[in-house]
């Protein structure tokens, strides 16, 4: 079976970093993307210089319509999804929860919650065998925030990653005996332009004090827990989390 990954918010960060690592271990990548061109453009073209076939989409995932969509041109182009990485994530300015607008409450929630259950649903549909498929291996990219609550900062954002860890465990048993295995990373203070969304792009750095470690961590520490939990080395793995939170 031809190993097909789509990384949603492939292009930069925790994503990019991932892509790459999957361009070692064999499979064709399927980089998704909203709007950075440029960027996932970058991304292709290192993955493309390890050797491994690689397609960028953009697609928004907070958007059935255009999910579907993104799922068919895999199809088309490089063969049903095997491994799915829930990868892109949003989080909005730094505020209390009383300054907290519905619009951005909804959009937090439809980008981190909404869309990686959409993208599970139309993964599964390509790899459950009651849908004619072979199996197959889902990491959803959660944070440390769900269970630290980031109170004062965005509460909103750690109660999306919190729902994703519940979807987590809810979809690794309802799929437990299909032969499709669905897990999560948790990272913590990690170097990627994510911080400048909350208002500030220096924020791992100022934060490193308080780190157990003394240090933020890298996309690649994260990407190679990923990597692992979707390999057959993770085989009696499911339901299960990994914290990269340098002790945190
Ligand atoms: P990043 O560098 O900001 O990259 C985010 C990626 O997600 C980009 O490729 C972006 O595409 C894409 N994206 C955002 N919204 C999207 C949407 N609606 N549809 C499709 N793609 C979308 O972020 P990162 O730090 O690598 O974070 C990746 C994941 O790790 C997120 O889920 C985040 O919550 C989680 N995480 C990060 C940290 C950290 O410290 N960095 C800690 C814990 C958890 P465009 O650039 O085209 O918009």
């Amino acid at each position: 079976m031809e190993k097909v990954i789509l990384i949603t918010g492939g292009s930069r960060g925790i994503g990019a970093a991932t892509a790459l690592l999957a361009a070692g271990e064999g499979y064709r990548v399927c980089i998704n993307y909203r709007s950075d061109h440029v960027a996932a453009k970058r991304t292709c073209a290192q993955v493309r210089e390890l050797g491994a076939q690689v397609m960028s989409i953009q697609a928004d995932v907070s958007d059935e319509a255009q999910i579907v969509s993104l799922f068919a041109r895999i199809d088309a182009e490089f063969g049903p999804v095997t491994a799915l990485v829930n990868n892109a994530g949003t989080v909005a300015e730094a505020s209390r929860v009383e300054d907290m607008s519905e619009l951005r409450l909804l959009r937090i929630m439809k980008t981190n919650v909404v869309g990686p259950i959409l993208c599970a649903k139309h993964a599964v549909l390509r790899m459950s065998p009651r849908h004619g498929g072979k199996g197959g291996s889902i990491v959803n990219v959660s944070s440390v925030a769900a269970r630290l609550g980031s109170a004062g900062e965005y509460v909103d954002y750690a109660a999306s990653k919190g729902a994703l860890d519940t979807f987590t465990i809810g979809l690794s048993r309802e799929l437990a005996g299909g032969g499709i295995r669905v897990n999560a990373v948790r990272p913590g203070y990690i170097y990627t332009d994510f911080h400048a969304l909350s208002g500030d792009p220096q924020r791992v750095s100022k934060l490193e004090p308080g780190i157990p470690m003394g240090r933020g961590g890298v996309a690649e520490e994260v990407a190679e827990a990923i990597i692992w939990l979707l390999s057959e080395k993770a085989s009696y793995a499911t339901g299960t989390f990994i914290d990269l939170g340098g002790g945190r």
